[in-house]
């Protein structure tokens, strides 16, 4: 099973970079798994994708849910291409739903609306989607945010993104094989990433030791960093199984 990285920037794109999605193609037979629906969504119009997409989300904010727009691109060249419709349904908890369908896909906005399924979830409250359990836990984070664990059989993936590095979540990403987790300043930022709600290195390096992920991956970088994001304040010497993803990038987990 592999993981794809769609969009791995926070807040805007750059030249490099497109805003947060994972896309996981084969989370079960029939199903897709989408993480998150920032602007490196449109990577999947002309994808041969499978019955269904299941969208998680992790909160409103527009870096996560301004490619959520072209969900009609994407079903629409699956009918062109593959001669099938495609089921989409969202995963997120009830405001972020409200800030989606009410605020986002409202005609002042975009002329199209909301006309996909959407499954309310609770924070700590486990569900399972196509045979995966999957857990999630409130972040810090002006307005809130999701982080989650995804448990197959075999293996496990975390995704944490828009959060400040608390503790308050660790239960849930401890013993994962895999972790995503955000990393938008350095630390010489640790004022404005409180404020704003986001990790340094510093916070990073404790979410990752604290996991025990055999694979860590960083991403929802400062788009205005050129260079690899991870070099500033060594973060390869203090968390040695952490990689700085970059867009297009495929793991195995
Ligand atoms: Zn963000
Ligand atoms: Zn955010």
């Amino acid at each position: 099973m592999r993981v794809e990285f769609l969009g791995t920037a926070g807040y805007h794109p750059s030249e490099t970079r497109h805003t947060t999605g994972v896309f996981v193609p084969d989370a079960a037979p029939d199903d897709a798994f989408l993480l998150d629906g920032g602007s490196g969504t449109f990577r999947l119009i002309g994808r041969d994708l499978p019955a269904r997409l299941n969208v998680f989300m992790s909160h409103a904010h527009l870096d996560h849910t301004f490619g959520l727009t072209f969900l009609y691109n994407i079903a629409a060249m699956q009918r062109i291409m593959r001669e099938r419709d495609l089921e989409i349904i969202f995963h997120g908890d009830a405001k972020t739903c409200d800030a989606v369908c009410g605020s986002l896909f409202n005609p002042l906005v975009f002329p199209l609306p909301f006309q996909w399924q959407w499954h309310e979830i609770e924070a700590a409250k486990p569900f399972e989607v196509a045979g995966v359990r999957v857990n999630t836990a409130l972040l810090p984070h002006p307005g809130g945010s999701l982080g989650y664990r995804f448990d197959w059989e075999n293996r496990s993936l975390g995704f944490v993104t828009d959060t400040s590095g608390t503790a308050d979540y660790f239960s849930l990403i401890e013993g994962v094989d895999t972790l995503i987790h955000e990393r938008n300043f350095p630390n010489e930022f640790a004022e404005l990433a409180l404020q704003s709600g986001h990790c340094t290195s510093r916070d990073l390096v404790g979410a990752g030791r604290a996991s025990g992920a055999r694979q860590i991956a960083a991403m929802h970088f400062n788009p205005i960093t050129l260079t690899d994001p991870l070099q500033e304040d060594d973060v390869y010497a203090q968390l040695p199984d952490v990689i700085a993803a970059v867009d297009g990038l495929t793991l195995e987990i």
